[in-house]
């Protein structure tokens, strides 16, 4: 054993972790009440839920911030018990928890007030706004959203060679940086434009797949089934989790062997269903795989909000709308819905999950043109923030890049800038970990497939246990001992890149449209 395994930790570790356990006990019961909000909760339980809801918020905070935690820090800070190892479970804690300290204790309470009530109430007016297409009725909250989280950013800091981005971002993905997500950006939306161009011009042509499957109606109770028996078969366990319905798809839950998965149903659309169920799937696989013994610390944390979504898109498109998974699934598809799927066969099936449309929606777009729809957003809120664009300026910079990236005419600011609610609420920043999530799974997919060798041979068999596995050891296992950066390099060798995700899309897509 080294010096640094045997060395004792410091009383101040255990009081430490004490506290932050029993402050996730709370956290968590307050994400199952949101979780049942979303599900179950009667629509007149709202009010006393959101009091509930409130409550909670404030112990848990109270517990984050009490003056306690300073001193054990630093005492943990300055243990050679503790710091020895960077990676090792008390400094990856000790790192974490000071950080999560800092964060909750860097903004004046004043600005906390100011902004929950600035975005509550510009949150009603962009929804208005919206409606009417009016896009002069949001701009000045705008503005002050825009001025708020610069007061943030300034708060948080940010590096020397950084920008107010950078501040904001470390909230959702710890580390992301503006020039990090630029570095992968750039060269992505260049290939990326070249790959739409190519598209539109077959689609143009008339080539590419079939939209019959996406033409179906087949019974909600039978997607129901259909889904469950995949998210099964794929791993999710569902002795340690559920999946209900919700109108937004989403995974929460309180502990790894509590985690509470929605999906939604439309008669007309088993794709979608199938695609939220897997992409949820693959966020609950993440919350499954998080290690018991570690829950309510940052050793049984997830890394953030990009790896998520990795974990997420992975199951959901490296996976679900691959050839091979759909040589497994497609006679599924007929014992599940019969005659009414009698008329198709598996390759207008494996087609109609792979259509690209470019379009003036985030929130339907596709597989490939969903990254433009992040780059346009990454780009319009970096320059908000630095000052090059005036938010009266947005509606006429958000036109001309849809233009000029997805090909597309925005007809009204309702289809344009106004579509979002994540600027409005207050998160800049937040976008991109969408986009990272897609790289970052292309990346992750690439590097298990060259580990674990055929992974299309075991798709096809039914076989995911091997992906899981990999997954689980690679990524789940270490909750937050790596930052995601630092995570890619472990496991795949190298920095993110574009690459693997422009493989993968071109990959597919060519042929698909040849
Ligand atoms: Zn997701």
């Amino acid at each position: 054993m080294t010096t640094a395994a045997t060395a004792t930790l410091p009383q101040a570790y255990d009081d430490l972790i004490q506290h932050v356990q029993q402050a996730n006990l709370l956290g968590s019961s307050g994400s199952l009440l949101g979780w049942d909000q979303e599900t179950l909760m009667p629509s007149k339980g709202l009010a006393h839920r959101a009091r509930q809801l409130a409550q909670l918020a404030r112990l848990t905070h109270q517990m984050g911030t009490d003056p306690r935690i300073a001193g054990w820090l630093e005492t943990c800070e300055g243990s050679d018990a503790v710091t020895t190892d960077p990676h090792s479970e008390p400094a990856v804690n000790i790192r974490e928890l000071r950080e999560a300290y800092d964060k909750a204790t860097k903004l004046p309470e004043s600005l906390v007030v100011e902004i929950s009530e600035t975005t509550s109430q510009a949150k009603h007016e962009w929804a208005e706004a919206r409606k009417a297409n009016d896009f002069k009725r949001f701009e000045p909250w705008l503005e002050k959203v825009v001025a708020l989280n610069l007061r943030k950013a300034e708060c948080y800091g940010w590096a020397a060679d950084g920008e107010p981005w950078d501040a904001l971002a470390d909230s959702f993905e710890s580390g992301m940086t503006a020039a990090q997500v630029a570095g992968v950006f750039v060269p992505l939306r260049e290939r990326l434009v070249g790959l739409l161009d190519e598209v539109r011009a077959a689609a143009e042509a008339g080539k590419g797949p079939s939209n019959a499957f996406n033409e179906l109606k087949l019974p909600i109770d039978q997607q129901k089934a259909f889904v469950t028996f995949v998210a099964k078969a794929i791993g999710f366990d569902f002795d340690r989790g559920r999946l209900d319905t919700s109108t937004h798809p989403f995974c929460g839950g309180t502990h790894c062997n509590d985690v509470r998965l929605t999906t939604r149903f439309h008669e007309d659309n088993v794709n979608d269903a199938l695609g939220s169920t897997m992409h949820e799937c693959g966020h609950g696989i993440y919350e499954q795989g998080l290690l018991e013994q570690h829950i309510g610390t940052p050793m049984g944390q997830s890394v953030g909000l990009s790896i998520h979504e990795s974990q997420s898109r992975m199951w959901e498109n490296q996976v679900g709308r691959s050839r091979a998974f759909w040589s497994w699934c497609f006679p599924k598809l007929r014992d599940f819905f019969g005659d009414a799927v009698a008329g198709l066969d598996e390759e207008q099936v494996y087609g109609g999950a792979n259509i690209v449309a470019p379009g003036l929606i985030r929130v339907e777009a596709d597989e490939a043109t969903y990254n433009m729809h992040i780059m346009i957003r990454f780009e319009l809120e970096r320059a908000l923030l630095k000052g090059d664009l005036a938010v009266a300026d947005l509606p006429a910079a958000w036109n001309s890049r849809y233009k000029e990236y997805l090909g597309v005419e925005v007809p009204s600011d309702t289809k344009g800038c106004l579509q979002d609610i994540h600027w409005a609420m207050g998160a800049m920043g937040y976008f991109p970990t969408y986009t990272m999530g897609n790289l970052y799974a292309a990346q992750f997919f690439e590097q298990a497939r060259e580990e674990l060798g055929d992974l299309d041979a075991m798709f096809a068999r039914g076989e995911f246990a091997p992906l899981r596995g990999w997954l689980n050891e690679n990524i789940h296992a270490h909750g937050k001992r790596y930052k995601s950066a630092e995570l890619c390099e472990k496991i795949t060798g190298k920095p993110l890149s574009a690459d693997p995700l422009m493989r993968h899309l071109e990959g597919k897509l060519r042929p698909l449209y040849a």
